[in-house]
């Protein structure tokens, strides 16, 4: 029997990927949420994967007490957990593929010499292509960046619709190994998806911008391409995103049942009746899910958001270089 968003697909693989930087708040929940209904919905297997990939972000303890979240919450992963700070070899591996094909040059920008080459673009400065023929004499690398082919880029979001972007102009080349020597968000994410046999990437709208240069590198590495599906962030009473590392309100692992409703509602779910018991909650939800119904917008505003103490933090592209 198919699940009621039928991707007519034989296997679903999803996941679940937090960064541990904080507990789950509200705004992670809902993207843990999503993908966990939908995973279920269409008969998949579920996985968790912390993305404890940013060491100098990282928040001791924040990946168990994720977990643990997780399964109070009754989100239980079909396979053992993998932790990207365990998996530096592969994307090492995929770092030296990509160089062996030509696709990667060092870099010997600071950051702050791209921000004053490059136009401002969606996500920061656009990388300029300075060292794309070369360094420059007397130049160190600092950087591995992707040399990022020209072309429009299309695929269509399950929940968002069809995007499109033109990669060299909103990022251009983008760093795939950083100044500090760790390997990039992008890289990792894409190796790691592909490892686990990912097929349908459900998660927050924060990284709709990221997923042209993620189908470029899946590309050039020869992987195939999962499903996309961004959910909307929830952003705090001044219409801030509600962050795991701004101390927004940490969700209650003793007490499931509001914020899971919470969640439920703001992806645009039918509210689950007022009788309803914690431990029913995934019985009743998971016939239930409706991926049609989640709000075609990159964000939402949290009903009791408390409000963080400072601005949002910068982007993924101002962690280091
Ligand atoms: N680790 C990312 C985060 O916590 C999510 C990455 C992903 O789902 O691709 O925001």
């Amino acid at each position: 029997m198919r699940g009621p968003d039928d991707l007519g697909r034989a296997a679903y693989r999803g996941r679940f990927a937090p960064s541990p930087t904080g507990p789950l708040h509200l705004g992670s929940l809902l993207a843990a949420v999503a993908s966990y209904a939908d995973a279920r919905a269409n008969r998949g297997i579920w996985l968790v994967r912390i993305e404890d990939i940013d060491r100098p972000r990282e928040v001791p303890g924040a990946a168990d007490l994720i977990l643990r979240t997780l399964s109070a919450f009754g989100m239980h992963w079909d396979e053992g957990v993998v932790y990207q700070s365990r998996r530096t070899d592969a994307y090492r591996d995929a770092l030296d593929t990509l160089k062996a094909r030509g696709l990667t040059y060092p870099c010997g920008c600071s950051r702050a010499e791209v921000a004053r080459a490059g136009r401002a673009g969606p996500e920061g400065p656009v990388y300029p292509g300075t060292c794309r023929s070369g360094l420059r004499l007397g130049r160190r690398a600092r950087t591995e960046r992707f040399r990022t082919p020209p072309g429009r880029l299309a695929f269509e979001d399950r929940i968002q619709g069809r995007q499109e972007q033109i990669v060299t102009d909103a990022v251009g080349d983008f760093v795939l190994r950083r100044a500090d020597g760790l390997h990039a968000y992008q890289l990792a994410v894409v190796v790691d998806d592909a490892m686990q046999g990912i097929t349908q990437v459900v998660r927050g709208a924060d990284l709709l911008l990221s997923t042209p240069r993620q189908i470029l590198l899946q590309h050039a590495l020869g992987f195939g391409r999962p499903g996309y599906a961004h959910v909307p962030l929830v952003l705090d009473a001044h219409g801030r995103k509600l962050s795991k590392s701004l101390a927004a309100a940490p969700v209650d692992a003793r007490d499931p049942l509001p914020a899971l409703g919470a969640a439920w509602t703001l992806l645009g779910q039918t509210p689950p009746p007022a009788d309803l018991q914690a431990d029913a909650f995934w019985d009743w939800a998971i016939p239930m899910w409706r991926i049609a119904c989640v709000p075609v917008q990159t964000s939402v505003a949290c009903p009791t958001a408390s409000s963080p103490r400072a601005p949002d933090p910068p982007g993924r592209t101002s962690t280091p270089e």
